[in-house]
C-alpha cells in the first residue's frame, strides 16, 4: 500500500526545502492556509498582499525599469545566465515544492525545473540576438530600419499547474529584453513562487542588478485584477483558465495595454488505420494520464479510426489498470493527486454527463487512496468510449479524463479535431505521409501545436508555445515570442542632403 506523508513531514520539508532556496520563512507571517494536494493538510500558514499594494509594487518596477533599460542586452544576458546556473543548484529543491504543492511526481517536477534551466540558456543566447530589419528604402540617401527596445513592466499572472515554469518563460525573457516583472502566482503554491524568486533575488543581488526587477505578490485574484487594470503594466501575460482571460483581455485591451493570453486547452490525437499502436499508446497514456491529467496540454480526446478504435481502446483500458497511483514523490508512481477536491468533483460529474450522453466507461473513474489519504483526492485515470462530441467533450475539464471518438474518414478527423471552442494542441498517429502532411496544413488542425507521431503535451522551449481560439492566442517561450516584451520601432535616415517625400509627394512652399 502506498503511504502517504503525514502532515507534519511534509510542513518540515517544504519549509526546510524553501529555507534552502532563501526564503525567510520564519518571516512568513499572516493566516492564509496553504495545502498540498499530497495529503489535503496544511503545509503552512502565511501572508496575502491586498490589492492596494500593486500600485506600489508597480511603481518600484518602473524605477527599476528605468535603470535596466539602459544596461546593453548582452550584459542583461549575464544575469539570466546566473539565474540558470542558481536553478541547476537548486534544481531538486524546487521539484521538491512543486511536488508539494503541485503534486506533480518527482521526475515530471525536476523536468519543470529543467524547463527553466532551458529557457534560461535560450534567453542568454537570445540577448545577442535581439535583431531589427534593415528594408531598403525607396528614397536615395535614405536607410529604413527597425530597433526593437524595452517595453516596460511586465505583469504575470500564473496558474497553479505550471508553477515555476511558466514564470520563467516569462522572466527569462523579459529580463534579457529590459523589463522588469511583477509576478501574481497561483494562490495555490505560494512556497514555490517565493523559493523561485529568491533564487532570482540571489542572481540580482550577485550582479548589482536593481531590486525590483523581480517581485513576487501573494494574493488571491484582486491582486491579479489590479495589475491588470494597472496602467504601469506594458504587458500583462495570463496563464489560466479561459474564464480569467475572458475577464483580464478586454479589462487590458480598455487600457491598450498588451496582453498575452495562456489559457485552457482540449486537445485531440487522431490515431489513423495506419498508425503504429504501441507508439501511439505510450503517446497518449502519457498525455492523458500523466501529470494527473492537469496539464492545460493534457490529451482529453483521442479520434480513432474506425478500422483501429476498438483495439486501441482495449490497449489503453489495459495500460490505464496498471498506472500507479500514488504518493508523487515515492518510486515508481506515475499518476498524483489532483490539485483538490473541486477538481475531483468536476472529474466526476463530467463522466456522469457524458455517460448520459450514451458513453461508456472503459476505465478508470472514482477515487483512490481514499483510506490512506481521507483528505486528498486521487482520482484513478478514467477513459470514456463516445459516439459523439456532445458539449461534455467540447469542454476542458481539467482532470486525468479522455474521451474516445470514432471516425471513417480522415478529412472527418481534421473537423472533429477543430470542433471544440479551444485551439492548444494536437496530434496525429499516422503511418501516411498524405495524412501527416494534411494535418500540418491550413486545411489540417487549427491549434497552435501540431504534432505528428508524439503526443500533445510535453513541449520543448525552443518553439513558440500557445494556442487560437479560446486558448487565447498568445506565444511564450521560444522562435520570435520575445517580441512581444518589446517595443518596435521603425526608423528612416536621411543622409542625403535633400528632403524628397514618400510616395513622391511635392510639397514644395
Ligand atoms: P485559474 O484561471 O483559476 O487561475 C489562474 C490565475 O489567475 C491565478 O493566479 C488566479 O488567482 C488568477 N485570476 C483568477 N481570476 C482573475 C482575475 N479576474 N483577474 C486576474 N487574475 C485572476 O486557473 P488554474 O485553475 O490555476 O489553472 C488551470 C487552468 O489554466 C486550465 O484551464 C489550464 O488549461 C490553464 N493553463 C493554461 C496554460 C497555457 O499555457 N495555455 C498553462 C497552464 C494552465
Amino acid at each position: 500500500m502506498t503511504s502517504i506523508p503525514t502532515q507534519s513531514e511534509l510542513s518540515a520539508l517544504a519549509l526546510d526545502t524553501a529555507r534552502r532556496c532563501g526564503v525567510d520563512v520564519d518571516g512568513l507571517t499572516g493566516d492564509v492556509v496553504t495545502r498540498s494536494p499530497i495529503n489535503g493538510q496544511q503545509v503552512t500558514t502565511l501572508g496575502w498582499r491586498d490589492a492596494a499594494y500593486v500600485d506600489e509594487a508597480v511603481g518600484r518596477a518602473e524605477e527599476a525599469f528605468r535603470a535596466w533599460r539602459r544596461v546593453p542586452a548582452p550584459a542583461r544576458g549575464a544575469l539570466v545566465k546566473r539565474f540558470g546556473e542558481l536553478l541547476a543548484e537548486h534544481k531538486d529543491d524546487l521539484a521538491v515544492l512543486v511536488s508539494i504543492e503541485a503534486g506533480k511526481i518527482t521526475s515530471e517536477a525536476r523536468g519543470e525545473i529543467q524547463e527553466m534551466i532551458d529557457i534560461c540558456d535560450f534567453a542568454v543566447g537570445l540577448s545577442r540576438q535581439l535583431y531589427g530589419r534593415t528594408m531598403p528604402s525607396e528614397r536615395a540617401g535614405h536607410r529604413l530600419m527597425e530597433t526593437w527596445h524595452p517595453l516596460g513592466v511586465v505583469g504575470v499572472v500564473s496558474a497553479f499547474n505550471f508553477p515555476a515554469a511558466v514564470w520563467s518563460w516569462n522572466t527569462a525573457v523579459a529580463l534579457v529584453c529590459g523589463d522588469p516583472v511583477v509576478w501574481k502566482p497561483s494562490e495555490l503554491t505560494p512556497l514555490t513562487s517565493l523559493a523561485c524568486h529568491a533564487v532570482l533575488a540571489q542572481a540580482i543581488a550577485e550582479q548589482g542588478a536593481p531590486e525590483a526587477l523581480s517581485q513576487v505578490l501573494l494574493g488571491g485574484p484582486e491582486v491579479g485584477q489590479a495589475l491588470v487594470e494597472h496602467p504601469g503594466v506594458a504587458l500583462l501575460s495570463a496563464t489560466g483558465s479561459t474564464r480569467m482571460g475572458r475577464l483580464v483581455g478586454p479589462r487590458v485591451a480598455e487600457r491598450f495595454g498588451r496582453s498575452l493570453l495562456e489559457l485552457g486547452g482540449n486537445n485531440a490525437a487522431v490515431v489513423s488505420g495506419s498508425a503504429d499502436l504501441d507508439l501511439a499508446v505510450r503517446g497518449i497514456v502519457f498525455s492523458a494520464a500523466g501529470t494527473a491529467g492537469q496539464r492545460c496540454t493534457t490529451m482529453r480526446r483521442v479520434i480513432a479510426h474506425t478500422s483501429v478504435v476498438d483495439e486501441l481502446t482495449d490497449r489503453l483500458a489495459s495500460a490505464y489498470g496498471r498506472l500507479p497511483i500514488g504518493n508523487p514523490m515515492a518510486d515508481g508512481t506515475l499518476v498524483g493527486p489532483m490539485i483538490n477536491q473541486r477538481a475531483y468533483d468536476a472529474m466526476e460529474s463530467a463522466i456522469s454527463a457524458a455517460t448520459g450522453d450514451g458513453g461508456k466507461l472503459v476505465a478508470g473513474g472514482g477515487r483512490a487512496l481514499d483510506d490512506v489519504a481521507p483528505d486528498a483526492f486521487y482520482a484513478r485515470p478514467a477513459i470514456v468510449r463516445m459516439d459523439a462530441q456532445t458539449e461534455v467533450v467540447a469542454r476542458e475539464t481539467f482532470a486525468p479524463l479522455l474521451y474516445v471518438l470514432p471516425y471513417d474518414d480522415f478529412a472527418g478527423a481534421i473537423e472533429l479535431n477543430n470542433a471544440v471552442p479551444q485551439g492548444l494542441s494536437s496530434s496525429v498517429f499516422t503511418s501516411d505521409q498524405a495524412e501527416a502532411e494534411l494535418f500540418l496544413s491550413p486545411e489540417g488542425s487549427d491549434c497552435g501545436i501540431v504534432n505528428v507521431n508524439i503526443g500533445t503535451s510535453g513541449a520543448e522551449i525552443g518553439g513558440a508555445f500557445g494556442g487560437e481560439k479560446e486558448t487565447g492566442g498568445g506565444r511564450e517561450s521560444g522562435s520570435d515570442a520575445w517580441r512581444a516584451y518589446m517595443r518596435r520601432a521603425t526608423n528612416t535616415v536621411n543622409f542625403s542632403g535633400e528632403l524628397p517625400l514618400a510616395q513622391g509627394v511635392d510639397f514644395t512652399v
